[in-house]
């Protein structure tokens, strides 16, 4: 195992005595080496099964030095473009230039492509013509089949064959690469690996499956924008990996073959990849403070995995449907570490995304789940089958509160109010003890049936829910500072439904939180929502706002009134 940082540059695989890596992840976000980034995860894993990994971060399209600095991996190049999709890293929700970027030393937007994944793709064919190259991340696995594409407006094709990349990986991937190392180190070609679940691959023959689902040809789907609907429920209800089939597109004279959808990790496999001597600090050669740092540098990753599959999500095909959480003894040694360490501020902060409270949340019956059709557990309402340990949760974080120095001892993110509501213990142990004062709660939308659209439970259920929370919090004598996040420019949302939200935010006397401009991002369901007008779960037409300028001045009565509540506060 690496007991440092993976390399990244010459010099570091030069100390290794490394001739040439085995797999050479290419990323456009800086290194920090910390398990909130699936770069990192990956590179440590490679590296803890002895297969030699190196990083190369932020590479400039330009200078192909920059592309020859570790010169051809002996076994394959792994981009995975970032953290986010370099369109939306780029451009806000109104298409303008953005001038920052988190994941940067400074912060400041230098020169990641547009098409990250594209334009690394054609400069590894171009300079290594011959090396496989595998895709991961959000960018890549979000368009690997038929998508919408906001920034051209347009349809775009699976982006294996725009990338000519040769396989994607979707969900957790650190085992599969493992496996696909393996392979290969035994002689086999990456061509040859045909039957991992959370693989992708193009086919020029029609595949020999046996069983298979046949999605809409990429063809079809253009000249008839009908079809995404289908299409696109189709590839979600597959993420379910209790129901997964393994789905085939034509395009054009070739096959896309999507396999099945692959179970969660259980605890060892998860611990595995957690346990592999993470830093949780960007690599020592940055000269400047990378901004992401600062929300990441307290927070211990419990779990990753998504139960709900809202239309706005791409955690289903980014982390898999299903939890998979770290054991509380993996979780411990790493707080351990934490607490030893020059970063460590006195303050813990458990995290996971979406929803810090599905830790330990699992199926009871798996036979149920693979009958089922629900792309969400907790919404709209909690599905009976969903397990949660949450007496095992409070016992692991009221372990923490008798380490020496600890003064703050949270969860950090939002809850799921659904599954919190749900345990009297659960949420009295959040609002007494486990939060920092502000309490960050998904509202969205107040309008019926804009919550409708998103996925959310009904209006009644979403007031009554918040009312209750913080009346609980009052009755517990705790001053908290509750905001609620808001989404502008979501389809079917006018001026009436942002007036609503704005006075029922009043009238709760709730902050306006995070307000989240919509990006109709690849493949998910609300992209359909927004491009056909037609919702693909209720198959209900509405009419989708597409000026910008509306969703603008939604954001901006949004800020008014967060300041005016900050006002009144003070
Ligand atoms: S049965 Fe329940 S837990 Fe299983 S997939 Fe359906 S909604 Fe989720």
């Amino acid at each position: 195992m690496i007991k440092g940082y993976i390399p990244s540059t010459k010099k570091e695989t030069d100390d290794l005595g490394w001739k040439k890596p085995d797999v050479v992840i290419v990323t456009g976000d800086a290194y920090i080496d910390h398990p909130y980034f699936q770069t990192a995860c990956a590179g440590r894993f490679l590296n803890s099964k002895g297969f030699r990994t190196a990083i190369l971060d932020m590479p400039d399209i330009s200078k192909d030095e920059d592309w020859s600095k570790f010169g051809r991996p002996a076994l394959f190049f792994l981009v995975i473009s970032g953290k986010e999709d370099s369109m939306a890293m780029n451009y806000t929700a109104f298409k303008k230039f953005r001038s920052t970027d988190p994941y940067i030393p400074g912060g400041q937007r230098t020169h990641r492509p547009d098409r990250a994944v594209i334009r690394y793709c054609n400069k590894l064919k171009e300079l290594y013509k011959d090396v496989p190259v595998i895709l991961a991340g959000p960018e890549a696995v979000c368009r690997m089949t038929t998508h919408y594409d906001y920034w051209t407006d347009k349809l775009r094709k699976p982006i294996l064959f725009d990338s000519k990349a040769d396989m994607i990986l979707f969900g957790n991937i650190e085992h599969n690469l493992v496996k696909i190392c393996e392979l290969m180190k035994n002689g086999q070609r990456l061509s040859d690996i045909k039957k991992l679940n959370g693989t992708a691959y193009i086919s020029k023959e029609v595949p020999e499956i046996k069983s298979f689902v046949k999605l809409p040809t990429h063809e079809k789907i253009e000249k008839d924008s009908t079809l995404l609907t289908a299409h696109h429920l189709i590839v979600h209800l597959n993420q379910n990996p209790y129901r997964s089939n393994i789905m085939v597109q034509k395009v054009l004279d070739r096959f896309l073959v999507i396999h099945k959808a692959q179970l969660p990790l259980d605890e060892i496999e998860t611990d595995e990849i957690f346990a592999t001597g993470f830093r949780r600090k960007a690599h020592p050669k940055y000269k400047h403070e990378i901004p992401i740092l600062k929300f990441i540098e307290d927070v211990i990753i419990t779990h990753r995995g998504c139960l709900n599959d809202r239309p706005v999500s791409q955690e289903i095909f980014t982390e898999g449907k299903f939890i998979s959480s770290r054991s509380n003894e993996n979780i411990r040694k790493e707080v351990i570490h934490f607490i030893k360490s020059k970063e460590y501020n006195k303050t813990i902060k458990l995290f996971g995304l979406p929803y810090f409270n599905h830790y330990l949340t699992g199926v009871g019956n798996q036979k149920e789940c693979s009958d089922c059709e629900r792309l969400s557990c907790t919404l709209p309402d909690q599905c009976k089958n969903i397990k949660t340990r949450n007496g095992e949760i409070i016992r692991i974080i009221e372990g923490f509160d008798k380490f020496p120095n600890v003064r703050n001892n949270f969860y950090a993110g939002k809850p799921d109010m659904k599954l919190l509501l749900s345990d009297k213990v659960m949420y009295k142990d959040f609002l007494t003890n486990r939060n920092d004062g502000k309490v960050e709660l998904s509202a969205e939308s107040f309008s019926a049936q804009v919550r409708k659209l998103m996925g959310l439970d009904d209006q009644e259920s979403i007031l009554k829910d918040l009312k209750f929370l913080v009346k609980r919090a009052g009755e517990y004598g705790k001053k908290i500072n509750f905001e609620a996040s808001v989404t502008t420019g979501f389809p079917g949302q006018t001026d009436e439904e942002v007036n609503l939200n704005i006075k029922s935010l009043k009238e709760l006397a709730l902050g306006t939180g995070d307000i989240n401009n919509f990006i109709p991002m690849p493949l998910t369901l609300s992209s359909v929502l927004y491009y056909t007008g037609t919702d693909p779960v209720s198959e209900e037409k509405i009419e989708a706002e597409k000026k910008l300028s509306v969703m603008k001045n939604h954001s901006e009565w949004y800020k008014k009134t967060r300041k005016e509540h900050k006002g009144k506060r003070a």
